[in-house]
């Protein structure tokens, strides 16, 4: 049985499936560009780097 997964934003496939923060009410995995754009939006003055090495 293969579960697959698509970005709760974009529908995109997740090659690396990350999980939004509680406050973003977001209800499903992200891509690793949503999850990027969303800590932008939601945290502009912090920096916060997602570590995208692979
Ligand atoms: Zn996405």
């Amino acid at each position: 049985m293969v579960l697959k997964e698509n970005c709760t934003i974009c529908k995109g496939r997740i090659e690396k499936k990350y999980m939004p923060m509680k406050e973003w009410k977001i209800n499903g995995p992200l891509c690793s560009k949503c999850y990027s754009k969303k800590i932008g939006e939601h945290y502009p003055g912090e920096h916060i780097r997602v570590n995208l090495d692979e």
